[in-house]
């Protein structure tokens, strides 16, 4: 559970630069889609940088200074997921001219049709691939992949603690029973696309998110990665409802929303 903040040591902390899920809110910018920005004793990472990510950054109260960075982890290559990943490197190596930081990817990011362009590629410290049920340390910061999630992409969620309390970050799949098994966090940050089922798109609706959140028992779950028909039914409603018929403490993220570790 978040914690007071201890004045001598700079807290540990999430936040979320955007909340969008998938193409239309991404499109039309209903909801930003600037990923989740983790500071993890003073390492700093960003997750999923999608469009608009640095404008996040430089709009943040407080600023969060993307020079900063001591990574970028990307779960999948999806546009509302990676489109700021370039200009992110960019920031965290200072124009390209101090190598540092790490990127993290799934091999098919940069495989064939990479997301990262030719002349950033080398800017980086390195370029780890992701593989799943694998764990990687950058700096104070340790996280492990997830198996394999069903999605058009190679995709992996990741989970990690911070200050001692377990978080994890299930992106986007489509629902199966496995999920649970990993996702098992104090902490759950959860993509809820879709309101209502819809056959043939591999992404998570609201009874998902019942199911996999009365299974699991988390102590804080957080929804967030809406598309339009979560946009329509008020995230914060369906959170609410959540909340009340399963007894546990369920929240819709907003542009912006900060946890305190
Ligand atoms: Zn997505
Ligand atoms: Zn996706």
């Amino acid at each position: 559970m978040p914690k007071m903040v201890k004045k001598d040591k700079p807290a540990d902390f999430i936040k979320f630069l955007g909340t969008a899920g998938a193409r239309f809110v991404m499109i039309r910018q209903l909801r930003a889609c600037g990923g989740i920005w983790i500071s993890c004793r003073e390492t700093n990472v960003i997750v999923d940088p999608g469009p608009g990510s640095i404008v996040r950054c430089a709009m943040s109260r407080p600023k969060l200074d993307p020079s900063k960075l001591d990574a970028i982890i990307l779960t999948h290559r999806h546009l509302d997921h990676c489109g700021d990943i370039n200009v992110m490197i960019e920031a965290m190596t200072e124009g390209g001219f101090k190598k540092k930081g790490v990127v993290y990817c799934p091999a098919d990011a940069i495989n064939s049709d990479s997301v990262i362009l030719k002349h950033a590629i080398d800017f980086p410290e390195r370029i780890e691939i992701l593989r799943e049920n694998s764990i990687y340390r950058v700096g104070a910061f340790r996280f492990k992949t997830s198996m394999r999630h069903i999605h058009p992409v190679e995709t992996y969620g990741i989970k990690f603690n911070l200050n001692k309390i377990g978080v994890s970050l299930l992106t986007d799949t489509k629902y199966f029973e496995d999920l649970c098994s990993f996702y098992n966090t104090d902490t759950l940050i959860l993509s809820v696309v879709f309101f209502e089922p819809r056959a043939g798109i591999d992404h998570l609706n609201i009874h998902d998110a019942r199911q996999i959140i009365s299974q699991i028992r988390p102590k804080k779950t957080i929804l967030t990665h809406f598309g339009m028909s979560m946009l329509a039914a008020k995230p914060h409603l369906q959170a609410e409802r959540l909340s009340k018929e399963l007894g546990i403490e369920v929240q819709a993220a907003y542009d912006g929303l900060t946890l305190h570790f």
